[in-house]
């Protein structure tokens, strides 16, 4: 069986660094708040190239407190409408609501499934006041487009940076392109601990500032408390582990590229539609970082059978949009078929950085036998 995403295996290649890096942490006797927390802060906004980073429990808090650090800061209040993508995970549009912040869902580019500024600048309100720009399956969003719109419209523009650690347009990277950026190192994402961890970063020290005393218990200094904040840290052991993992980032996303040209070349099966890539060749790859290689077909339920048959796992990212969850009850009665359709015949393969080049021959193949 060719597994989806095979994390042992991915752990594995690291393995005695890991240790020494936990063994670290265990004979420190510091465990939250400390010097691997502070170092990883460090490394991280050097690698995304912003002047902050806030490390955080996982990245849904990330998104949150951003928002809330806003409306903190008085740039953003209850009610604001928030441009978001309707086919992103429920994670990005949670993000708002639990702020008390509008949602607006906006139809995704057709061809590469990510925000488009035509349909974003369709949306825009006197109420809107920010957009979330999801980097989704790893691509980064048009931001430069996404940027001028902004500042045209005197808006705030997240980034959630969770599935493109890396993602790089005209040297910038994804994390260092809006006002601010969310990401998750939840352990299946690109750079993955072995437990829940994620970081906002951003070039604005106030608002750093801010989304880290609310990400404990409101305190800029100890037992002093200027918001009703709540406990969200980055811990010492998952900070000593993903300044491993950190290391090895850019060689696990060259294979990942590796791996999405063998694919986008080796399909040939008119019944499955490929992503859209901007090139055949992994130099001209760089705004995509292949968190998911997501293929959509018509019949989906016969087509991962058939890849199951032939031994290999699939995933659907996303079985159910958000406006259609139970959830968001009070969104049903929007009418989005693009999403809509998305949602229906999206299928993931494998995909990650320790899949062999035997097992990538045996996927093509797979898909290319496929028939209706
Ligand atoms: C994973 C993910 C999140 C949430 O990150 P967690 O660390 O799981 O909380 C948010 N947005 C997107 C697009 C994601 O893929």
């Amino acid at each position: 069986m060719i597994p989806f995403l095979d994390l042992k295996a991915i752990n594995q290649q690291h393995r005695q660094a890991l240790i020494d890096a936990a063994t670290r942490v265990i004979d420190s006797g510091w465990y939250v708040l400390g010097q691997e927390g502070k170092a990883f802060e460090q490394e991280f906004a050097a690698y995304c190239g912003t002047r902050h980073c806030v490390g955080m429990a996982n990245g849904l808090d990330a998104l949150v407190l951003t928002l809330r650090a806003w409306k903190e800061l008085g740039k953003l209040k209850e009610g604001d409408e928030v441009i978001v993508p309707a086919n992103t995970y429920i994670a990005s549009v949670l993000a708002i609501t639990e702020n008390r912040l509008k949602p607006v869902l906006v139809e995704p580019d057709a061809r590469t499934y990510n925000l488009c500024p035509q349909k974003v600048r369709q949306a825009i309100t006197p109420k809107t006041k920010a957009i979330v720009a999801v980097h989704l399956y790893g691509q980064l969003v048009p931001m430069k487009a996404i940027m001028d719109l902004a500042d045209e419209h005197k808006l705030l523009v997240l980034e959630d940076s969770a599935q493109a650690h890396g993602a790089t347009v005209d040297g910038k990277r994804a994390g260092n392109w809006g006002h601010a950026s969310g990401f998750s190192f939840y352990p299946g994402k690109n750079l993955g601990a072995l437990g829940d961890a994620g970081a906002m970063t951003t070039n604005d020290a106030e608002l750093a500032q801010t989304v880290r005393a609310l990400g404990n218990y409101g305190s800029h200094r100890k037992y002093e408390n200027h918001y009703q904040g709540l406990n969200s840290r980055l811990d010492e052991m998952q900070a000593a582990l993903l300044r491993v993992k950190l290391q090895h980032l850019d060689a696990d996303t060259l294979v990942r590229q590796q791996i999405a040209v063998a694919y986008a070349q080796g399909i040939t099966n008119p019944l499955v539609t490929l992503p859209i890539t901007p090139s055949s060749t992994v130099a001209s790859l760089q705004n995509h970082v292949f968190h998911l290689f997501v293929v959509r077909v018509k019949n989906r339920p016969a087509f991962q059978a058939h890849l199951k048959a032939a031994g290999i796992d699939t995933l659907i990212h996303y079985p159910i949009p958000p406006h259609q969850q139970e959830a968001y009850r009070d969104y049903q009665h929007l009418s989005l078929p693009l999403t809509e359709t998305i949602h229906q015949e999206v299928v993931s393969l494998p995909m990650g950085p320790t899949i062999s080049g035997e097992q990538v021959q045996d996927i093509i193949k797979a898909c290319n036998s496929y028939t209706v």
